[in-house]
């Protein structure tokens, strides 16, 4: 049955999360804008004003960024004048405000900006920490014109009044929350609440994006579930007994709070009471006394239920309860109240259990766990005291979450020092957000900045096309020779290389009525080779297509060729393509200046390989375009995004200073990677930028590529997180050895963290591999560094494309135009984004 409880509080939990079905739901969820925990680092003076059922309490809390272990406290009670509960909201507010006031008074206090917090022990509707309306009074409270209003602003308004300028109300919270902040403490967060006294209520650290009632949606927020009116539509009826109706009946509230009823302390008396009453007419209990005080509602106090259910002294604590009451127990009687006193309190603890498994396995669930290991602060009278009650909710709560460790831990000292962290965090939060946006700003481009960008673009584009600006361009505006792209009609078998980027692939395409057939074989070309001499790399291609021909049976065969050979290169015809300048890592010697057909066919030659026939060598930019043609007449741009990035163009021979010829058009392979080398964009790199320009080993050169590209976005990445721990905004500011390695926080790490959906527990696990200990903050910033990095680069190179296209469009005088691009690379394709 018991799990059967659990199962619909869960139901109820997510009827109340779900912006659909809240309205309807019992259990309410009510989101309090509350995102962290302490860590110990918060520090400061706090004001905590606390209203309680019959007094106010105030208290000063110096915090020193000690791990909260040794903070100083002081405080003071001012009881509450009975009427005040029932009067006019203001009068309240007034009185609060009076506290605070006198009591500021006893403290030679700072006139600096005191925060205050303000614990408010009722259901309400929170749209930020610090604004909330009430949505109902309770618990013996109904001050008038209060009901609907904005809390904070009332308690403000009436502090103003009191002349106390610099006092700041920024949190309101419930004691719930308040006793979760309490238990957060000894280093360990606390992550759940449960309060079952007069009342009782829950809450725990939701993921804030199932918390559809709130705006928040990454990270984690704290959901006061308002339990207790669980089973007010009927959920529970199976389970009440013929004692909890007459219980229900007889409260200010029948129908409401069924849950509350069940399990907190203003009513496990009444309960017992109702059982004795039942088992006196039936002649079990009490036999000779007169039992009409029984019907007395409130003759027995749960301190008295307490006490009886203890073992040693219960039995004589029952004698003497029941004989107040004027009844003459036997022996045998006392005993029976005492287990009734024990079923009562007992089922209450079970229940509360049900309802605390529920909260845990909903939060194992949703951090997609196999095991959730939580702290757990309770706030209890039946639980301080009293072990059994604390027993059985341990006992029965990993009975019903075998999956979950939940320790529970006594609240301490009230809600007050709870309200005092829930400020403190909340101050802590609002400067670290302010530090980390300082980082984040320099790479937060403007509409503006990105319409400059383009602009530049444009201009470095006629630059570079130029005949006589061409040497100033840091566009280089290569003429390929392609001039027309495909119709389709193409047939033919061919060999292909690609080399430029992590893979050299060679490739056997077969272009036939029914399609395109591939084979193709990767072929690894390690860093000593890349950065060797150019003889022994291009003897290692020799080597490769070899292997790859003897594979295929080709060898007898001198299929045409077509190089894809991804570097910026000076092309003086389709197959002869002068090499301009290594980039994305490459710096084999003996290269630059040379003719890449010429140093293939020198090595085949020296491998003896006489069957090499080269048509074509491609920029992959331009086999991009092409292939992509193939399919769609339109495509008339290439792009690539992946180790580096680049791009091409089909641009009009009339523009092509360097080639004769003014007729049609030819592809233009725009080198855009190098965009910005000549300083237009100094003022777009950042500090990160520019550390990790400084590690690679073309520093100063390719700085578009730098900014966009698969080689680079990790880098920037562990740069930007380097700062953040630097400035202790991250990992508690622990150094991290491992993050100090270049390249170990790769760019497939940021595809993998800005998945959408709850991709936190990815986050983590990449940053354990990393070995760094992340909290979910820390995942939730390390995916907001990725996302940052990732949308500059994609602005960046859709600022590029907007010139191409625009380009396109006035050479063609349209006023629209229509165009594909083709696009490749790892960094695009797998990227969520
Ligand atoms: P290349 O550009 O070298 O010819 P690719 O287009 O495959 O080859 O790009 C490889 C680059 O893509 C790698 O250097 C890496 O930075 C990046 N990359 C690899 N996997 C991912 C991924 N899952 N998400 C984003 N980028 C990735």
């Amino acid at each position: 049955m018991l799990q059967v409880v659990k199962g619909r509080m869960l139901q109820a939990m997510h009827k109340g999360l779900s912006r659909q079905t809240h309205a309807q739901a019992n259990v309410r969820m009510l989101p309090t804008y509350i995102c962290s925990t302490p860590d110990g680092t918060e520090k400061g003076d706090l004001l905590v004003v606390e209203l309680c059922q019959s007094h106010v309490r105030t208290m000063w809390v110096t915090l020193l960024g000690d791990g909260n272990q040794s903070p100083q406290v002081m405080y003071k009670i001012f009881s509450m004048p009975g009427d005040i509960m029932q009067g006019k909201g203001e009068a309240l507010f007034d009185f609060i405000a009076q506290c605070v006031r006198q009591f500021l008074a006893g403290i030679s206090s700072p006139q600096h900006r005191l925060p205050l917090g303000f614990v408010f022990p009722f259901s309400c509707r929170h749209t930020r920490l610090d604004k909330a309306e009430l949505i109902s009074w309770s618990k013996g409270f109904s001050c008038s014109d209060v009901e609907g209003k904005d809390i904070v602003q009332l308690l403000q308004s009436a502090i103003n009044k009191q002349e106390l300028y610099h006092v700041d109300v920024v949190a309101l919270m419930n004691d719930t929350v308040g006793t979760m902040m309490t238990c957060s403490m000894a280093g360990k967060p606390c992550e759940v609440a449960l309060v079952v006294g007069t009342g009782t209520n829950s809450c725990f650290m939701a993921m804030a994006q199932q918390v559809e009632m709130a705006e928040e949606t990454s990270g984690q927020m704290c959901v006061s579930t308002e339990w207790g009116c669980f089973g007010d539509d009927g959920t529970l009826s199976d389970i009440l007994t013929p004692y909890d109706q007459c219980v229900d009946e007889e409260s200010s509230n029948p129908g409401e709070k069924r849950f509350e009823k069940l399990v907190s302390s203003l009513y496990l008396g009444e309960i017992v009471r109702h059982v004795l009453t039942a088992l006196a007419a039936e002649k079990a209990l009490f036999i000779g006394s007169n039992v009409a005080v029984l019907r007395t509602k409130g003759v027995l106090k749960i301190q008295q239920v307490l006490e009886i259910i203890d073992n040693e002294e219960g039995m004589a604590e029952a004698r003497r309860a029941l004989e107040a009451l004027g009844l003459r127990p036997s022996e045998r009687d006392c005993c029976r109240v005492q287990q009734i006193c024990q079923a009562v309190v007992s089922r209450a603890a079970t229940l509360c259990a049900a309802g605390l498994a529920a909260i845990l396995s909903h939060m194992c669930q949703s951090q997609e766990l196999k095991r959730l290991v939580v702290n757990v602060g309770v706030d209890s009278e039946l639980y301080r005291g009293h072990t059994r009650f604390g027993e059985i909710l341990q006992s029965v709560t990993e009975l019903l979450a075998p999956e979950c460790m939940a320790t529970l831990l006594p609240s301490i000292d009230g809600t007050g020092w709870g309200a005092a962290m829930v400020t403190a965090v909340a101050l802590r939060l609002a400067a670290q957000r302010h530090e980390v946006d300082q980082v984040l700003a320099p790479l937060r481009l403007s509409r503006a900045d990105l319409q400059r960008v383009q602009a530049l673009m444009r201009q470095e584009m006629e630059l570079g096309l130029g005949w006589e600006s061409n040497a100033n361009a840091s566009v280089r505006m290569l003429p390929t020779y392609v001039c027309s792209t495909p119709n389709g009609t193409e047939r033919g078998e061919f060999l292909v290389l690609d080399l430029g980027g992590t893979n050299f692939r060679v490739l056997l395409v077969r272009m036939a009525k029914d399609g395109i057939h591939m084979a193709s074989k990767i072929y690894v070309i390690p860093t000593t080779i890349t950065q060797g001499t150019g003889e022994v790399l291009f003897d290692h291609i020799i080597e490769c297509i070899m292997d790859f021909q003897l594979k295929h049976n080709l060898t007898e065969q001198v299929l045409p060729l077509g190089f894809t050979f991804s570097f910026p290169c000076q092309q003086l015809g389709l197959d002869k393509a002068v090499l301009l300048s290594w980039t994305k890592g490459f710096s084999a010697s003996g290269c630059v200046g040379q003719d890449v057909v010429q140093l293939l066919q020198e090595a085949a030659q020296r491998k003896q390989h006489l069957g090499l026939k080269v048509v074509a060598v491609v920029n992959d930019t331009v086999g991009t375009m092409m292939s992509c043609g193939y399919d769609d007449p339109k495509c008339e741009i290439g792009l690539i995004v992946g180790t580096g990035t680049n791009a091409c163009y089909m641009e009009e021979m009339q523009n092509v200073g360097a080639v004769e010829g003014e007729q049609g058009r030819m592809c233009i392979n725009m080198e855009w990677g190098a965009f910005g080398d000549n300083g237009c964009l100094d003022d777009i790199f950042t500090d990160f930028d520019r550390l990790v320009d400084e590690k690679t080993i073309n520093a100063g050169k390719q700085r578009f590529e730098k900014l966009i590209s698969g080689m680079y976005l990790g880098e920037i990445v562990r740069h930007i997180l380097l700062a953040l721990v630097e400035k202790q905004l991250l990992f508690r500011g622990k150094p991290c050895p491992k993050l100090q390695i270049k390249g170990i926080f790769q760019t497939k790490f940021l595809s993998a963290i800005e998945i959408d959906g709850l991709a936190l527990r990815q986050v983590r696990a990449i940053l354990q591999d990393l070995e760094l200990q992340a909290s979910l903050e820390d995942s939730v910033l390390v995916r907001e560094v990725c996302q940052t990095v990732s949308l500059r680069a994609a602005q960046l190179c859709a600022a590029g494309l907007a010139a191409v296209v625009e380009k396109m469009r006035e050479n063609r005088g349209l006023a629209q135009l229509a165009v594909t691009v083709g696009v490749d690379g790892t960094l695009y394709k797998m990227h969520p984004w």
